[in-house]
């Protein structure tokens, strides 16, 4: 059975699509007969409904996972490398299949999809590379008697949670570590988003990913089917990637066992702008860090400072590109901006708009919630908006730029720092000590440094403060999955 045929009106042209829950490599239907509706944000319409599991079912999927854990953590190295390079290259081969796939649950561009669907296979790729470059240390101890052997060990049975606005890349970035350090994993991705992880399982098993490796269940109670999990003590990993306040739920529960967290949250990335800039440079690079995703990404840019001299010239050039991006169903290939996820999130993008001109900001582009069916929300540039406005301080997740002068360096550096999240920052300058000197002192886990883009697999990806713990991709993101053994030797 293959499910990767055309994409074009999906359920129908899908019969083989399975929906079901993906455990110890074998489809099966939720025992309750529960579906969950997943709908086409370009259209508000019913895509398909699919499998809702069980407490007990996602326990299932952890003791498949437990079930297979000895035998693929005594996998060769070797042949775990070949499976993920398989899969790569599968994903490769499918790139617009997948595109397709996403631009339909999801609602980004067809053009911000493929862009994904490349991402997101090239985790396998970096981690196919990864597998056979574990490492060990062997030193002698400082007392000079003994030797000390540090080797690293597949950490365990791992859960890994996943938001809808990367619903291939947010995954493959935590299956191609955990596969290539020898860990066994299940997915639960957002019910928002869930084909383009059960498609994922099929290609891995395609792949030769033996049953039990990747298990992946869907489910309308994620609190309970995932806290379940935590108090399994067989779980010893918990990769979470979505909000903050979710992220701080799950490290409480974590907490009852002890698992270990690598947890990507939430952002507020400021973008400076200094008057030294390359002016062209710092709006091309604003565009991708605001509108990659339509502006649906943890590392968007949310809050816009640039220096006084700058400023007027900077937020005409970007309305102007804002405004002129073609708004439409995200399959369309002519469409820039696709729908945002669901009628919530235009809702609360519409609010913190409204909020920000109430308490005096400016509107240099219109736009707006767009009526009709589908969720679209045309862009808007906001300029002189105060500090305290909620736009400044929530993450807004939608195609919103706000645009605030600043003086100095060390007031840039202050406005930036002002806030909970850590994740990313983007800095344009002409003078690279400059850029050096600021970006140490952003509190970040990631600086763009005249670049609107921070995102590559092989680099480690992650944020301080309340944007979360531990790195994601390059070998930081392999050792997440492993664990330090040291042996002290005396021979
Ligand atoms: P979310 O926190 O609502 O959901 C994320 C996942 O957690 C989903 O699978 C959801 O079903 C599940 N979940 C929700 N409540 C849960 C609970 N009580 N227990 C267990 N699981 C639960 O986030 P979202 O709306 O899907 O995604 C958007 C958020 O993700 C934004 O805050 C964004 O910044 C963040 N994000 C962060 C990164 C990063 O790398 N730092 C990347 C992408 C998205």
């Amino acid at each position: 059975m293959s499910i990767f045929g055309p994409t074009e009106g999906f359920a129908a042209a899908f019969p083989d699509f399975p929906a079901d829950l993906f455990i110890g490599g074998q489809w099966r239907p939720a025992a309750s007969g529960r579906r969950i509706d997943v709908f086409d944000p370009s259209t508000g319409r019913r895509i398909i409904g699919i499998a809702d599991a069980s407490i007990e079912e996602g326990i299932a999927a952890v003791d498949a996972a437990h079930d297979a854990a000895q035998s693929w953590a005594r996998t060769a190295p070797r042949r775990r490398s070949e499976i993920l390079r398989r899969a790569y290259e599968l994903m490769r081969d499918r790139v617009e299949w997948f595109a397709e796939l996403i631009a339909l649950e999801n609602g980004k561009s067809l053009a911000d999809a493929r862009g994904e669907a490349h991402y997101a296979a090239e985790f396998f790729r970096w981690y196919a590379e990864e597998a056979v470059r574990v490492v060990g240390d062997l030193a002698v101890a400082p007392a000079g008697g003994n030797r000390m052997l540090v080797h690293y060990q597949p950490i365990g049975v791992s859960v890994l949670v996943t938001p809808w606005n990367f619903p291939a890349a947010m995954a493959t970035r935590k299956i191609g570590p955990a596969l290539a350090a020898g860990c066994t994993c299940v997915l639960k991705p957002a019910t928002e988003t869930p084909l383009t992880a059960y498609a994922l399982a099929a290609l891995l098993h395609e792949a030769g990913v033996p049953g039990g490796v990747v298990n992946v269940v869907t489910t309308s109670r994620s609190g309970a089917v995932v806290g379940a999990m935590l108090r399994d003590p067989r779980v010893r990993k918990l990769s979470f990637t979505g909000s903050t306040e979710v992220g701080r739920i799950l490290l409480a529960e974590a907490a009852g066992q002890v698992v270990s967290c690598s947890m990507e949250l939430g952002g507020n990335a400021p973008f400076i702008v200094f008057d030294d800039a390359d002016h062209e440079a710092a709006i091309e690079g604003a565009m991708i860090a605001k509108m990659r995703n339509g502006g649906e990404a943890c590392t968007a840019a949310n809050r816009f400072y640039v220096q006084r001299a700058s400023v007027d010239r900077f937020a005409e050039a970007l309305a102007g590109h804002m405004s002129a991006l073609v708004v439409g169903d995200a399959r369309r290939a002519e469409t820039q901006l696709g729908p945002l996820i669901n009628g919530g999130a235009r809702d609360k993008v519409g609010e913190l708009v409204q909020d920000a001109l109430a308490r005096g900001a400016r509107r240099l582009v219109g736009g707006g919630a767009v009526p009709g069916e589908g969720y679209y929300f045309s862009p808007v540039v906001l300029v002189d908006v105060p500090h305290d406005a909620r736009v400044l301080n929530e993450e807004i997740f939608g195609p919103v730029a706000a645009i605030v002068a600043f003086d100095t360096e060390d007031e840039a550096i202050e406005l930036a720092n002002q806030t909970e999240y850590g994740l990313v920052a983007y800095l344009y300058t002409g003078d690279l000590a400059r850029g050096l000197r600021v970006s140490e002192r952003l509190e970040v886990g990631m600086v763009g440094l005249n670049r609107g883009l921070v995102s590559d697999p092989a680099a480690p990806f992650g944020g301080v403060k309340q944007s979360g713990l531990g790195r994601e991709g390059g070998h930081h993101g392999l050792l997440e999955f492993m664990e330090a053994k040291y042996i002290a030797t005396q021979w």
